[in-house]
């Protein structure tokens, strides 16, 4: 099944869940960021809960999640739009770990101490920016902190990569959650109760099943209606002009020095999609000849 992830409305307005497969995404994260199998499972759970935020952004809107925390990996991000393109990369792709009480081992990787930190560029001057101390350093536990704290929406965020046994990603997917203003009390309760009680995503994703079926148990006894449904994909932001007005920003001098060490040219690397682009002296030239400093 292709990735996608579906919106919905329940309860009269006041709770609205998206679902997502991004199993084609987080494999392709894997090939592209060369993840280990702790590492993939934890990109792909980040990815996962930005391409589930990202369904609430509207038209060019955009954000970003990061988490840094004190484990090998050192670094995550990953980006969504509205679209449903979604990039990530991390630091470090290696973790290293064995797995823990048969699971991998997300928080050691990741590193119990750190912080989310989620950027939104919503088309307004500044960019919103909300940051919390990393609570479990499993990715959703610290989503659903980072709503209810920074955000003032209580959360519930499921966020899932299994992995087969040569370590590439047959299911991954999740689910959000939200309680709005005026959500009664006992349908918050009614929804953790059917959360205790559905089976993992990637459960229900590798039995073939959809996220609207995902969606359909959490909310057996709940009326809801479809917002929209929204492929998801991989899609990088990089370019080489863009590449190129990086080289600018390393100035004349480092430019020069540079192109002395490195006389065929210079490799530049995205380091979301690990795409390369390859800059020719001449090229280099005509970059610095446009430099002042
Ligand atoms: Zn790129």
């Amino acid at each position: 099944m292709s990735d996608q992830l579906i919106r919905i409305l329940a309860g009269d307005g006041s709770v609205r869940a998206t679902a997502a497969e991004t199993t084609v995404l987080v494999e392709e994260l894997r090939r592209r960021q060369q993840t280990d199998p702790t590492a993939t499972v934890a990109l792909g759970r980040l990815a996962t809960g930005a391409a589930l935020m990202g369904s609430l952004l509207k038209g060019a809107q955009r954000l970003a999640l990061t988490v840094e925390g004190n484990g090998p990996l050192q670094r995550l991000q990953a980006e969504a739009g509205a679209d449903g393109a979604v990039r990530a990369m991390l630091k470090h792709p290696v973790a290293g770990l064995p797995p823990a009480n048969g699971r991998f081992d997300v928080a050691g990787a990741i590193g119990r101490a750190g912080f989310l930190r989620v950027t939104k560029n919503l088309g307004l001057k500044e960019p919103y920016e909300g940051r919390i101390q990393l609570v479990t350093s499993e990715i959703g536990d610290d989503l659903a902190t980072y709503f209810t704290t920074s955000e003032q929406t209580p959360s519930s965020v499921g966020l899932g990569v299994e992995l087969g046994h040569q370590f590439q990603v047959v299911a991954a997917g999740g689910f959000l959650i939200q309680l709005l203003p005026g959500a009664p009390d006992e349908l918050a309760a009614r929804l953790e109760d059917a959360i205790r009680q559905t089976p993992p995503a990637t459960t229900l994703l590798k039995q073939g099943l959809s996220p609207e079926h995902l969606l359909d148990r959490l909310f057996s006894a709940i009326p809801y209606r479809v917002l929209e449904r929204t492929p998801v994909r991989f899609a990088c932001r990089c370019s080489r002009d863009q590449t190129g007005r990086v080289l600018e920003l390393l100035g004349r001098q480092d430019l020069e020095a540079l192109l002395a060490e490195q006389p065929e040219g210079i490799d530049v690397t995205c380091e979301f999609c690990r795409e390369r682009y390859h800059f020719a002296p001449s090229e280099l030239a005509e970059i610095r000849a446009r430099l002042t400093t």
